[in-house]
């Protein structure tokens, strides 16, 4: 058995087929001068050769798996437009009279290792973009065929160091079951397709396993057996059959009210960071968006976005949400989240550094701009404004100018806006926590971001893969905090919601129905799997496990009782 990462859940059972790496002979002389012309009329034809092929893989996913996901190849097409892409390539071709397939090798491993330097997960996927777009150009430019095939008419687990998503796309879908690669990540476009398709996916290892061989990958536990014996087999062919039947037990509950037994509805919103993220949260059902994480739309570009770009955006986000309730929270960046055109001082300590509403206290223009826009689209649906990372009422108070700032300068312009706009906080500092009863009494909501608030409670860095096993959120100093922070707001009569990772964890939901949270906001693919706790269980059950709960002393016997197994 070996352990990797799960990026797309699921059991598949089956033989191995072992993708052999593309490997490639470039030539090394330099070119004459003379060629100059031709290696280009060579590199042009390639990428028109290209761009045909990436149109046909884009067509036929379409058709497969949906518009949608087929729009994953626009980004391969972009990547052949690219002028930096490009004038890179022609530059070694010309000034240094390399082959163009010399120059487009360079090119892309240049590029690809700076985004593998990066510390973020999204942008060392793009990597995988870059590689995918350079191979099939490269393959043009050799002229070399595809990498050899797995076997026709047999369903099969893909095993390869890499899977790019044109690699995905030329596999059989009624034939592939699994995939297990050593490269990878769970943004990467690999995945994401893997998961639209419903296909198991495991990265992260280096599987030793032959073509032929029989395997078994578990993409929920993100394990791997390797020639499984007969009980092991029987085993998850059992846990199979589970799974497929609660998937499609929970495709039948998506027109459910969110209402536990006794009658306790619950707003299951969704924490979103695009539109795109938002079509799949209301497929799923989502009551309306309880984070939607802005940093996205500042990040992969090269300048700050402007007002009406923002505006466009969050106003077709309400209107897409019809009157379901949009809270958007203002920049969170700085610690692991960085922009190439607002460079920040190298810190030590990044997560108690410069960071969210630090910054945007001093870059009071670029909030400004952020608050108008937000402000605007207010006129679409029911938008709220979320501050990250306050910790201090001045902090707060000091925001709120700027708030008022810029309704003041729209309604000097005559901008519609909306005037009556309710402000939140994410409460994810212990010092905000510590003075909830004060923060309450100058706010319309809070919004408990668990991710950080179990960092710095805990004083374990979330980004810490080594301490990874001390970031417990079952901690009892967490749940004490929790009932703190909601008896805050209820004395004040204002909301309090979750917005953090613990609102999407099944066995979390004792914890907020029983200090009476109704307003839990999660991952889109975590909605269906409460939901279906959710129907399950009564308030009353849950009041009386969270007295348990609080009674424990360890975290251990925290999570025993919540997971159910005392
Ligand atoms: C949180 O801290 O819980 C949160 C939701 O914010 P983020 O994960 O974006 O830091
Ligand atoms: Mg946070």
């Amino acid at each position: 058995m070996i352990k990797g990462n799960g990026a797309s859940s699921g059991i598949a059972i089956g033989k191995a087929f072992v993708m052999p790496d593309w490997e490639w002979e470039l030539p090394d002389d330099v070119i004459d001068v003379n060629d100059l012309a031709f290696e280009f009329e060579k590199l042009y034809e390639g990428i028109r050769l290209s761009k045909t092929e990436i149109q046909t893989i884009k067509h036929d996913i379409a058709e497969v798996l949906g518009a949608e996901e087929s729009n994953i190849f626009d980004a391969h097409l972009a990547i052949l437009d690219d002028p930096v892409f490009m004038n890179e390539v022609s530059g070694i071709i010309q000034r240094q009279y390399k082959a163009a397939e010399v120059a487009v090798k360079e090119v892309v491993d240049k590029f690809v290792g700076m985004f593998d330097l990066l510390d973020d997960e999204y942008m060392k996927d793009r990597a995988i973009d870059i590689k995918d777009v350079g191979t099939r150009l490269l393959k043009h430019l050799l002229g070399s065929g595809e990498a050899s095939q797995p076997p026709q008419d047999q369903p099969f687990i893909v095993v390869a160091r890499e899977l790019t998503p044109s690699q995905l796309a030329h596999l059989d879908p009624t034939q592939l079951l699994g995939i297990i690669t050593q490269l990878g990540g769970t943004t990467s476009h690999t995945a994401i397709m893997a998961r639209a398709m419903g296909i198991p996916f495991i990265f992260g290892v280096e599987c030793p396993s032959q073509t032929g061989d029989l395997i078994i990958v578990d993409g929920d536990e993100g394990i791997i057996h390797l020639q499984p014996d007969d009980v092991t087999i029987e085993l998850y062919r059992a846990k199979k059959r589970t799974w497929l039947e609660y998937r499609q037990k929970l495709q039948r509950i998506i027109g459910l009210p969110p209402v536990t037994l006794d009658g306790r509805s619950v707003r299951l919103g969704a924490n979103i960071s695009s539109l795109k993220d938002l079509e799949l949260a209301l497929s799923y059902g989502a009551s309306g968006v309880g984070l939607f994480r802005t940093e996205f739309l500042y990040m992969d570009r090269h300048h700050l976005p402007r007002e009406d770009e923002q505006f466009e955006v969050y106003r077709q986000v309400a209107e897409q949400l019809n009157g379901k309730s949009l809270i958007i929270r203002t920049l969170d960046i700085g610690g692991d989240k960085q922009l190439d055109y607002l460079p920040l001082p190298e810190e030590d300590n990044p997560a108690l550094g410069y960071r969210a509403i630090r910054i945007l206290l001093d870059r009071r223009d670029m909030f400004k701009t952020q608050l108008k826009a937000i402000l605007r689209a207010g006129c679409y649906g029911d938008v709220k404004i979320m501050y990250p990372m306050i910790s201090s009422v001045e902090e707060l108070r000091r925001a709120n100018e700027v708030l008022e700032l810029a309704k003041r300068e729209l309604r000097e312009a005559n901008v519609p806006f909306r005037e009556s706009i309710d402000v939140g906080i994410m409460i994810e500092v212990p010092a905000a926590a510590a003075i909830a009863d004060l923060l309450a009494q100058e706010v319309q909501f809070f919004s408990i971001g668990t991710n950080d608030l179990v960092q710095y409670v805990l004083a374990v860095d979330r980004m810490n893969e080594q301490i990874a096993h001390l970031y417990n959120p079952y901690h009892p100093a967490v749940i004490r905090l929790l009932k703190h922070i909601v008896e805050a707001a209820r004395a004040s009569g204002i909301t309090v919601g979750v917005c953090g990772e613990l609102a999407g964890d099944v066995h979390a939901l004792p914890i907020w129905l029983g200090l009476g949270v109704h307003d839990l906001s999660m991952s889109a693919h975590s909605i269906l799997p409460v939901k279906n706790r959710l129907i399950e269980t009564t308030e009353q059950h849950c009041r009386e496990l969270l007295n348990q709960v609080l009674a424990c002393r360890t975290s251990e016997e925290i999570r025993a009782l919540l997971h159910g197994k005392e």
